[in-house]
């Protein structure tokens, strides 16, 4: 494996299941449309942040950490696998949820994520600003400082770009290696990944797996949080500082490599456009699979805006990445309204 000489904790259900959508390939007519079930890693409803805490908790082993923090929007499905992943380990866990989004919806503040907080009993802490992504940071650094004067040894997983190395990325090298790995077994010859891309660390990852592969495949990332000129300049800096880690010359990373649109955010994070929810009901109904209103319902949007575009031939095979996210549905009663 790629990322054998990290240290990893076991938290994932691997590997996920790689199949073909049948019905949503019959129905847009055209590419073969597969799907990597990274919603199904298993952990507290699972997601995309289990294979990243992975290496995340296996950096803060080798650190002796007995505590975890993070920070996140209050739906974060990040701060809800952390705090599984802290529980499994038997460690402390503190989180911050940040007040991104601007909704009414008593479901969004009390329902899906928030809810599973609770029930796993996580230490919570509010972060009233919604875009300040050092300052969401810096408070759980200084958080860390008073639980050191408790006597833990706690480990902090920051969510800005410039900051840290990011352990988190090798869990989609080698998602990637396991992709590859079932694609090559089932005869199928990928030709495009679609995914979410947020704080970067599965895009970044993604890339730096098949660049460690010599893999040639074009991976479509859609914005779900900044504009596309920012998003594509924090996932080259986190590919490189991923190239970096495996020992990989980075100049690898040629700028056409990365390719980030950004329709699909409007009107803003955690805020879904009528495209967007129309892709979540297809995507239900036709296959029974669940998407969420933050991530996988805008890249599947972006998916499907780009097979009407006709950007893909046809028998293509592509592959979307479902980076999980389902609990946050609760938060948005208002998807299936007068339905
Ligand atoms: C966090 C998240 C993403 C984005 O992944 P990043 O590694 O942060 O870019 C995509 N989908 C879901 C469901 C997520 O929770």
């Amino acid at each position: 494996m790629i990322t054998s000489k990290f240290t990893k904790a076991h938290l994932a259900h691997l590997p996920t299941p790689f199949e073909l959508m049948p019905n949503m390939t019959k129905k847009f007519k055209g590419p073969n449309l597969y799907i990597k079930r990274d919603d199904a890693t298993g952990l507290a409803f699972g997601g995309n942040k289990v294979r990243q805490l992975e290496y995340y908790v296996g950096h803060a082993m080798d650190q002796n950490a007995d505590a975890l923090l993070t920070t996140g929007a209050v739906q974060s499905n990040h701060v809800r696998q952390t705090v599984a992943a802290a529980r499994k380990m038997g460690w402390h866990v503190e989180v911050q949820l940040e007040h991104r989004v601007d909704t009414h919806a008593k479901e969004y503040s009390e329902s899906g994520n928030p809810y599973l907080n609770k029930l796993m009993g996580a230490v919570i802490h509010n972060f009233d600003v919604g875009e300040d992504e050092l300052g969401a940071d810096k408070a759980m650094y200084d958080r860390a400082e008073e639980l050191k004067v408790q006597g833990y040894n706690p480990y902090v997983i920051p969510l800005s770009a410039t900051d840290k190395t990011p352990w988190g990325s090798l869990g989609y090298v080698e998602c990637i290696e396991e992709l590859c790995h079932q694609a090559s077994e089932s005869k199928t010859q990928i030709d495009a990944i679609i995914l979410g891309s947020g704080s970067a660390n599965t895009h970044a990852g993604v890339l730096a797996g098949l660049i460690a592969l010599d893999m040639n495949i074009p991976v479509y990332g859609f914005c779900v949080r900044r504009d596309g000129i920012a998003q594509t300049e924090r996932v080259e800096i986190k590919t490189r500082k991923v190239l970096t880690l495996l020992g990989i010359d980075e100049t690898k990373l040629t700028p056409g490599m990365v390719m980030c649109a950004d329709w699909v955010l409007a009107p803003g994070y955690g805020l879904p456009s009528s495209e967007v929810v129309d892709a979540i009901h297809t995507t239900a109904f036709e296959e029974g699979i669940l998407l969420d209103p933050t991530y996988t319902g805008k890249a599947m949007a972006g998916m499907l805006g780009m097979i009407k575009d006709g950007k893909f031939n046809d028998n293509d095979n592509i592959v979307f990445l479902h980076t999980g996210g389902t609990p946050s549905l609760f938060g948005y009663p208002e998807l299936v309204a007068g339905k």
